[in-house]
């Protein structure tokens, strides 16, 4: 079955992205957050990444036509207009579980519920609903409009129907799916890169080598589009560091316990391209000095 409608909660880094993949699809959307300000600033970041498209001759529709199927919704209620509900809002468990109630009650019975959260166990999400096997991980990477693929996560009570609703929906947008099957914090992706990103911020750390080189050799020498670091700004040192806490948290694995350095950086809000200065520094749209 092909979703028909989406409710996406949190405008956003991640939110927005979603809601302009999901438009580009042909899906009409309806975008949530705190205040109409909120949801007005995500959707001129879509109407202007959408424009960038559009230019680029990336796209077969117009800017109109793809924007026309992207909504405010301010009111919690048309959630009940959709087949698919995906929450991207900050990576907090109270505030994500208060969502999550807010969807079950709103959403139909048919509805799917989903999560964009990079480290929160489904299963704990699941848990305030009524319908946990209704209830999944949706994992897109940032940015949501230019990555390809999407971790699909299997809670313990996600039902196999769902799981593959799931996995249809990401073909749906066209992306790829990754299968998790099982949700441990991390999933699988971040498990892999975050140990790289330890590592390398460790190696700094030690003055055995510095942010460019190890960037640089990661490119030159693994074929990587961007080396640890630049991955690192584009994602937020913050989100990073709760990210390898998270893990840390519930595996106590040392492995994933975030370096020294990497906390005194987001002490300092050095988060990134999103304040201007994290490993590297920037000036306007993301571009380095
Ligand atoms: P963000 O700070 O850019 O956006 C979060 C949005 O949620 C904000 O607009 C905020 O106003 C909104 N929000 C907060 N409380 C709300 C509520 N009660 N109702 C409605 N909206 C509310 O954060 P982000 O980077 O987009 O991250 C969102 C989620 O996606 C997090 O769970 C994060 O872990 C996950 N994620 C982030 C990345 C990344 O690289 N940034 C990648 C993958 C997954």
């Amino acid at each position: 079955m092909d979703i028909k409608k989406v409710f996406v909660v949190g405008s956003g880094t991640m939110g927005g992205g979603i809601a302009q993949v999901c438009g580009q699809s042909g899906i009409q959307v309806l975008l949530n957050d705190i205040s109409q300000e909120l949801i007005e600033k995500g959707l001129k970041n879509i109407s202007w990444s959408v424009g960038k498209f559009v230019e680029k001759g990336k796209l077969s529709e117009s800017k109109e036509v793809i924007l026309s199927r992207i909504e405010a919704a301010i009111d919690f209620s048309r959630a009940e207009e959709v087949d698919l509900a995906i929450e991207a809002v900050f990576e907090n468990l109270n505030l994500k579980q208060e969502i999550f109630k807010k969807l079950d009650k709103s959403c139909k019975p048919h509805a799917l519920v989903a999560s964009n959260t990079s480290t929160i166990p489904i299963t704990e999400l699941a848990s305030v609903t009524s319908r946990p096997e209704k209830v999944l991980g949706l994992h897109f990477f940032n940015p949501a409009t230019m990555m390809d693929v999407v971790e699909v996560i299997k809670g313990v009570n996600t039902s196999d129907d769902t799981f593959h609703a799931g996995v249809n929906f990401v073909k749906q947008i066209g992306k790829e799916s990754i299968r998790v099957e099982m949700d441990i914090p991390g999933f699988l992706l971040n498990r892999v890169n975050l140990i790289g990103y330890v590592e390398a911020i460790r190696l700094v750390e030690q003055g055995i080598g510095t942010v460019e080189e190890i960037d640089k050799g990661m490119r030159l020498g693994y074929g990587r589009r961007m080396g640890p670091f630049e991955t690192g700004d584009l994602v937020g040192l913050d989100v990073s560091c709760n990210g390898l806490m998270a893990i840390y948290d519930e595996s106590k694995d040392i492995r994933y316990y975030p370096p020294q350095l990497l906390r005194r950086k987001v002490k300092a809000g050095h988060l990134g391209r999103k304040t201007g200065r994290g490993w590297y520094e920037y000036k306007g749209e993301g571009s380095r000095k």
